[in-house]
């Protein structure tokens, strides 16, 4: 060889090499390798690009078409040998891209290419193939899908705008939300949805922590295409390059009106009345405590209204609950006439209703309003055709003249509201000092009445009962006494109308029960057959136990019971006479004697009277007061004496103070008498002494 030729060679190996290298580098560069099938020889070359894609080094293992195959995803290994076998039985080349499992067990993706070569016949000898990795691509392109199909379907609206708030994509649920499609978004800014509501310091706040923090959340209210508000609870997130760049902001927002009304829903049962609307206890009190701080501080005034309707228990009772809430709506509406647009009316419940006033300045703003109301009760509510009359009964407070507090305030309007109910109703009152006074004189004897029984606090007088015809004392009324060590000596009118609310009537009528008959046993036993007179209230007699129990005390003490005279006033038998009939009745059929107290004040009709097992009856001594000088008062009294007689029933007329009513009673046919005249109510030991005077 000469030395040029071999130069040559030396020369073109060199280059060779440099070629074989270079693409080596550019396969390893691209992540191409190439292979090399000699179908007849059956010799397959991989490129050292290969062997790194599979996970090897180059040529760590000499190449073949089994052990390609292992190298193959399990599910991909038909689609390769299928592919391969029909290019070369189709002559022709093809493109697949498969999974791979690498040396270390990882999973990639390749693209293959493959062409053949033919010889004359046209025959397969060789397969060349290029094996691209393209597992970065492909799981690149996997999340973008993964991430489309999560915009796309996500419940949440999504908005990406550009740097300049300019929107460059929404999805469905957006659209859905807003009622714009994608294409009428696009180039716009999110002002586009703006509904007016929130105020520049909303946004800027909103923008401020956008650009420092990054991200905002909050609720806005925007505006959907149909014009309809909506509330959406949103994410607004700040998107920066690598480079730190602002390229992006988005933002997911999620449609909260259903929620948000049904919140509402929730707060309205929990703060407004659900019949009339308005707004109801808790809120009310919620109303005041709130206000409260802002009145003393501004050194002014409130005034709370508390309010009853007058006849409401009767609508109710006689037209029913329908009718009566329909009432409790008009009366609304007419209260609500009838104030400021400033204040405000609560209902607290049944027929109570309050109202606020606030920046009052002097007390005559109050009763203007107060007067409003009363004079829009005037006229009768027409409610389907039924006129209906009502009135209202108000109590004022006024902050902070009668309380620092919310319970305070309406404790007053309330005491005041009772005060007007028991003198008369349909008018209005402030409350005074003097109602607390009372009140807590209430209060306390409603606490010390508990204990009075077992303290032994209790004692009775009598009163005799005189027969002006006889000129004797036939009988005693027996008048409960009571005397606290600290309230001293307090009258049953203070403390009888209260132990009936409370029900302690129930225990004290049966101490006195008994303790009158012990007395009258004491007397009798001595030769004095008097007939003793016990009051009985209604509260009692309507107690299921009391005839039972009234007979067992007559019993063990061994009465004579026609000495027993059961004294019911006449209010109580009228105010509920169906039931009381039945009671008199029976009281009647086992041998008491009854009598009507306080006659001519509780408007008996005749026919009742008639039906009423009582033998006598007892002419109220408001009567008897001006009978000298009173026409009328006398001529009352001459009626109710005619009228007993006609029924065949006895007359007795209390409150009997001087010779002149004694004398005036006589002459109009009253022969027994009680009263002062004879003797004020005494203990027994001195009554004892006066029947012996007598
Ligand atoms: P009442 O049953 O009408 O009793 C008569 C009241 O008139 C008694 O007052 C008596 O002291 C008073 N009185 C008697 N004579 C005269 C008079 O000439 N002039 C005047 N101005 N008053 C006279 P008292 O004892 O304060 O009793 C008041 C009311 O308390 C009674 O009225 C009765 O309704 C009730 N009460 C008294 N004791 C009892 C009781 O044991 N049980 C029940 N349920 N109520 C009682
Ligand atoms: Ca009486
Ligand atoms: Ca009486």
């Amino acid at each position: 060889m000469s030395s040029s030729f071999e130069n040559e060679l030396i020369e073109e190996r060199k280059q060779l090499k440099k070629l074989k290298f270079g693409l080596n580098k550019a396969q390893e560069l691209a992540h191409i390798g190439h292979w090399e099938l000699d179908i007849s020889s059956g010799e397959l070359f991989w490129s050292d690009e290969v062997y790194r894609i599979f996970g090897y080094a180059p040529q760590e293992f000499a190449a073949t078409y089994e052990l390609f195959l292992k190298h193959i995803h399990p599910d991909d290994i038909e689609l390769v040998n299928k592919s391969y076998m029909d290019s070369v039985n189709e002559k022709r080349g093809y493109h697949i891209t498969h999974r791979i499992i690498r040396k270390d067990s990882k999973m990639g993706f390749v693209e293959e290419r493959c062409e053949h070569e033919f010889d004359a016949d046209g025959n397969v000898i060789r397969s060349i193939g290029t094996v691209h990795d393209i597992t970065k691509q492909k799981i690149a392109q996997n999340e973008v899908m993964l991430a489309s199909e999560v915009f796309s379907k996500m419940s949440d609206g999504i908005v990406i705008t550009d740097s300049s708030q300019k929107i460059i994509k929404v999805n469905k649920a957006f659209s859905k939300i807003s009622g714009y499609s994608a294409e009428e978004l696009y180039g716009q800014t999110p002002k586009a949805l703006s509904s007016g509501w929130h105020n520049h310091e909303f946004y800027g706040s909103m923008w401020a922590s956008i650009m420092t923090h990054g991200y905002w959340n909050g609720e806005i209210i925007d505006r959907k295409k149909n014009g309809e508000l909506y509330t959406a609870e949103i994410n607004i997130i700040a998107l920066h390059n690598d480079e730190g760049i602002l390229t992006n902001f988005i933002s997911i927002a999620n449609d909260v009106t259903k929620k948000k009304e049904q919140e509402d829903l929730i707060h309205n049962l929990a703060y407004f009345d659900s019949l009339t609307t308005l707004p109801n206890r808790v809120l009310f009190q919620e109303r005041v405590v709130s206000r409260i701080p802002f009145i003393k501080r501004n050194k002014k005034k409130m005034a709370l209204l508390f309010i009853d309707m007058d006849n409401f228990k009767n609508v109710n009772d006689t037209l029913g609950h329908v009718m009566g809430d329909k009432f409790l709506v008009e009366v609304s509406k007419i209260i609500k006439k009838a104030i400021r647009e400033q204040d405000t009316l609560s209902r607290l419940g049944g027929d109570e209703f309050t109202v606020i006033i606030e920046d009052i300045d002097t007390v005559m703003d109050v009763v203007s309003i107060a007067e409003n109301i009363i004079n829009a009760f005037r006229q009768p509510l027409i409610i389907e055709a039924n006129k209906l009359y009502t009135g209202v009964s108000m109590g004022i407070s006024i902050y902070p003249d009668d309380g620092q507090s919310y319970e305070e305030l309406v404790k007053a309007a309330d005491t005041a509201m009772y005060q007007v109910k028991a003198s008369g109703k349909n008018s209005f009152q402030f409350y005074t000092q003097s109602m607390n006074e009372k009140l807590t004189e209430r209060i306390d004897i409603e606490n010390h009445l508990r204990s009075a029984i077992e303290n032994n606090e209790f004692f009775l007088v009598y009163q005799p009962k005189v027969n002006l015809d006889t000129k004797s004392v036939y009988g005693m009324e027996a008048l409960i006494r009571w005397k606290h060590p600290e309230l001293g000596l307090v009258r049953p009118d203070k403390f009888i109308n209260i132990s009936e609310e409370t029900g302690q009537i129930y225990e004290i009528g049966l101490w006195v029960a008994k303790q009158a008959l012990l007395d009258t046993k004491a007397l009798h036993e001595t030769g004095n057959m008097l007939t003793v007179s016990i009051n009985v209230s209604s509260k009692q007699l309507e107690n299921e136990n009391f005839i039972r129990d009234i007979c067992r005390e007559v019993g063990e003490i061994g009465v004579d019971i026609q000495y027993i005279e059961l004294e019911i006033t006449e209010s109580h038998i009228m105010s509920n006479i169906d039931k009381t009939l039945s009671i008199l009745n029976e009281l009647h059929f086992i041998g008491f004697l009854l009598s009507i107290d306080d006659f001519g004040t509780g408007y008996s009709s005749l026919s009742y009277l008639k039906k009423l097992p009582v033998q006598t009856i007892k002419i109220d001594r408001s009567f008897v007061l001006d009978i000298e000088t009173d026409e009328d008062d006398r001529s009352i009294v001459a009626t109710i004496i005619a009228m007993a007689r006609a029924l065949g029933k006895d007359v007795i007329a209390e409150g009997s103070e001087t010779q002149g009513h004694v004398n005036t009673l006589k002459l109009l046919n009253c022969n027994k008498i009680q009263g002062y005249f004879f003797s004020k109510p005494i203990e027994i030991d001195t009554f004892k002494e006066f029947i012996y005077n007598f």
